[in-house]
């Protein structure tokens, strides 16, 4: 599997719904997956992200919409003949098989003669890095393997769509960031349109051509890492995705006051009524420059200077009560230069960091 032998699909979902009882799973989702992307469905745990994966790939069927694989509509299509492999949380390996007879299974499901079989388990194996592992049990494996033989298993059929249901959540944290780079490379050299779900804002933005969120059993909005981290549609994305602290937004004659006074907005930025300002760390700084007519400032109360070895994390409650976060420059590990706990401080906030979010 070094070459794509199929191309890869597009997937276009309209208008698919799925009620449980009384419960809205999936509610009207409308997304367009281009052929050969990384999109991930991003949101919290009970958003409906594993519905919509199950119903691409045909193990769920939704109550209404439609599902097309490029140009043919695919609802009533049985899972075998989506031609979509599928990495689950749980791995889902059978214990009783040893690693090649694993990554053989759907091959020999499709009657594949057994030479093709060794060829493409090999081959298989190789491409997750586990050359030569064929015989191992699946307990002789760390997390991180079996993870690999659960890819492997998917990939083997050369599917024309990968879905991938929270792959890396069982593995520590260090592991975890090898293989989201693991599966970025694969998802480069195999070219397949893949969907990956996940409830983890940073794996999201690491690992993505572009993300949808998913919130409520909606699509709540779709774009690259930069769009959903820089200009996040809602309040509610804003406050999922990165630490974000809000202030309330007053709008007078079309200008966007905010704090008793007029906030300075990036040059041809035409925000939304009602909206609230979006504070992160990262684009706040202490200053001295009450008066710089780039900045917004905001007065506050030094309450917690965090040490993070790489920066300083510094917790600041405004005038008003609103707490926010101030992303500080490292300072060799001693904390000279700050101002210390109880001063009162003024935060700059920068025009072009300065972000309205749309608060309905
Ligand atoms: P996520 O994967 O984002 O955590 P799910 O798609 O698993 O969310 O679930 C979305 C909603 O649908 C949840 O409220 C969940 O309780 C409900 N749900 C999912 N599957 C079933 C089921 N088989 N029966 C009843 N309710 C379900
Ligand atoms: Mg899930």
């Amino acid at each position: 599997m070094t070459e794509t032998t199929q191309e890869a699909l597009p997937i276009s979902i309209t208008g698919l719904s799925k009620r449980y009882g009384a419960a809205v799973a999936l509610d009207q989702v409308d997304l367009d997956i281009r052929s050969g992307e990384f999109l991930t469905l991003l949101g919290p745990s009970g958003s409906g992200k594993t519905t919509l994966l199950m119903a691409i790939a045909g193990f769920m069927r939704p109550d209404s919409g439609s599902l097309k694989f490029g140009d043919a509509e695919m609802i009533c299509v049985p899972p075998h003949k989506r031609d979509v492999g599928m990495v689950f949380q749980s791995y889902a390996l059978f214990p009783h098989m040893n690693v090649a007879q694993n990554v053989a299974f759907a091959l020999n499901l499709r009657k594949v003669p057994a030479a093709e079989v060794r060829r493409r388990v090999e081959q298989a194996l190789h491409t997750v890095q586990l050359d030569g592992l064929g015989e191992r049990g699946i307990e002789q494996l760390s997390g991180g393997q079996r993870q690999r033989v659960a890819l492997a298993r998917a990939i083997v059929f050369e599917p024309r769509i990968l879905l991938m249901d929270e792959p890396l959540s069982a593995l520590d944290k260090k592991l975890r960031e090898h293989m989201q780079v693991e599966l970025r490379r694969l998802h480069e050299l195999l070219g397949i349109t893949t969907v990956y779900v996940t409830h983890d804002q940073r794996e999201a933005l690491t690992m993505s051509d572009r993300i949808a969120v998913i919130h409520q059993g909606r699509v709540a909005q779709v774009g690259t890492p930069q769009d959903i981290y820089e200009r996040p549609a809602s309040r509610f994305i804003a406050d999922f995705i990165g630490e974000s602290s809000f202030l309330p937004v007053r709008f007078v004659d079309g200008h966007a006051w905010c704090a008793e006074r007029l906030l300075k907005l990036p040059a041809g930025a035409r925000p939304r009524d009602p909206a609230v300002l979006m504070l992160r760390p990262e684009h706040l700084r202490l200053t001295d420059a009450a008066d710089d007519p780039e900045l917004n400032t905001f007065t506050g109360t030094l309450d917690k200077i965090i040490y993070q070895g790489d920066s300083h994390l510094l917790l600041v409650t405004l005038q008003g009560g609103v707490a926010v976060g101030v992303r500080g420059p490292r300072q060799d590990g001693r904390q000279g230069g700050l101002p210390p706990l109880g001063a009162t401080v003024t935060l700059g906030l920068h025009r072009d960091g300065t972000v309205l979010v749309p608060d309905d």
